[in-house]
């Protein structure tokens, strides 16, 4: 039992987290009838460490598990701090705050209903954006008859994911900067229950507009860069000024105090000649607080290039690398897939912590990943959610890339034609090789 409390008692169950002082967070643990169960501060101790104080009578059950997370926690670096709370990457809230303690919620709650509950939104708020990737992973989830969510249809989703305990939402796209609404959509989310975070291409990025993203709340940003050399970055994103834009933008978002990392990939090229390395450092000089290294997936427009995929040396080399660059004392951190979703992190997180939702409301277990478990338009977000999580496939947690994985693309990918749209329909696959014809259009 992870959380210490008693099976039956489980869904009566309540957490409610306060920031009581600027650096500190009281959470109340109550049981059936409001019985008081426990009380625990969670407050930044000297040397940038996080300590926890439990008092009530549920202390000698939680206090493993309240040690187990310490252990973890005050292992990691910090690369900022937003308001004096703690930022170990730009994924997850500062610590302590409300937001950063609703994982404990989240697993208390996933206990009682059987089945695990996201922690973090993928929402990609538009098909927008300024610039051609040669690589983008989006552009086929877009169609000419597609439309994007409203205003309200978004802040609905937001708010559907806040209630099944998401902690972190990604606004992405397209470019997420092209949506109008957007100061407004990361405005009106409670900084109490998730911290807020945009990918962005970077097109955007000015005084005003970076003013305008720290009014509205946002935690932090990502700007995605491809390469070291501003000529082969501007032309793999087919617009001129992209790389100067988003390096720019690192010294303006530090001056607004929101913490902004770099988003890349590795390949076998990269990582051989070391131009990844070189970019790694490049954005360290800069004033980047992080980099984050996904691994060259073949997905979107690259979806059948699995000569793309990495070898075993180039994995462990980027792991290797996010080791020696987190391991020293610079306030610079290195998120790297190739450790963060490999048995030695967290494994896959799709359909485990996180979904995606393509621009057009499609739900997927992640951005790389082109299969659809329903629409926010037709069904409620946790039912889409309960589907995912309780398919045979996605119920088991997989310690590696599903996209990587000959097993995983040979049942559900492989099926898929060239000129398919995506995503498809988990409806459309069973899970044996083989891909089902879609349903002839009703008629009137
Ligand atoms: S910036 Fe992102 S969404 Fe836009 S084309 Fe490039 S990869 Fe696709
Ligand atoms: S399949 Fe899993 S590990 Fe691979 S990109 Fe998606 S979430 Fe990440």
């Amino acid at each position: 039992m992870i959380s210490g409390f008693p099976e039956a008692m489980l869904k009566h169950v309540k957490i409610v987290s306060t920031q009581v002082a600027p650096t500190v967070t009281e959470t109340k643990v109550t049981g059936p009838m409001g019985l008081k169960l426990l009380r625990m501060t969670t407050s930044v101790a000297p040397g940038q460490k996080i300590a926890c104080t439990l008092e009530g009578m549920a202390k000698t059950q939680v206090q493993p598990m309240v040690d187990r997370f310490l252990a973890v926690i005050n292992k990691l670096k910090v690369i900022g701090t937003i308001d004096g709370k703690l930022m170990y990457n730009l994924y997850n809230p500062p610590t302590p705050s409300p937001a950063a303690l609703r994982p404990f919620e989240r697993k208390l709650r996933s206990q009682a209903l059987g089945y695990v509950l996201p922690a973090t939104a993928t929402l990609s708020v538009t098909p927008q954006c300024p610039c051609k990737c040669i690589h983008c992973s989006a552009d086929r989830f877009i169609t000419k008859e597609g439309k994007q969510l409203s205003t309200e249809e978004l802040a609905d989703v937001v708010d559907q994911s806040l209630d099944l305990g998401v902690c972190t939402l990604i606004f992405t796209g397209g470019e997420p900067m092209a949506r109008k609404d957007l100061y407004d959509q990361i405005a009106r989310v409670d900084k109490n229950l998730a911290h807020v975070m945009i990918f962005t291409c970077g097109a955007f990025l000015n005084d005003e507009t970076i003013r305008k993203l720290k009014d509205a709340g946002l935690g932090s940003m990502n700007v995605s860069i491809d390469s070291d050399i501003e000529s082969e970055h501007d032309e793999f994103r087919r617009r001129p000024g992209t790389f100067a834009q988003a390096f720019g933008a690192a010294k303006l978002a530090r001056q607004a105090e929101i913490m902004i990392g770099v988003s890349t990939y590795a390949t076998h090229d990269n990582v051989a000649n070391g131009r990844l390395e070189h970019l790694l450092q490049m954005a360290r000089d800069e004033g980047f607080h992080e980099i984050t290294i996904f691994d060259c997936v073949p997905t979107g427009k690259f979806l059948n290039r699995t000569d793309l995929r990495l070898g075993r040396k180039d994995i462990e080399q980027v792991r290797l690398l996010a080791e020696k660059y987190n391991a020293d004392n610079q306030a610079f951190g290195v998120t790297a897939q190739a450790f963060a979703n490999s048995p030695h992190g967290g494994g896959c997180f799709g359909a485990f912590s996180q979904f995606y939702m393509t621009c057009f409301g499609d739900i997927n277990p992640c951005d790389f990943n082109p299969i659809s478990f329903g629409n926010v338009r037709d069904a409620r977000l946790g039912d889409i959610w309960k589907k995912i999580v309780t398919h045979p496939e996605f119920s088991k947690h997989r310690l590696s890339c599903r996209m990587q994985s000959t097993r995983y693309r040979s049942l559900f990918i492989d099926p898929l034609d060239l000129d398919e749209t995506l995503p498809v329909s988990i409806d459309r696959l069973p899970g044996d090789g083989t891909i089902l014809p879609k349903e002839p259009a009703a008629t009137k």
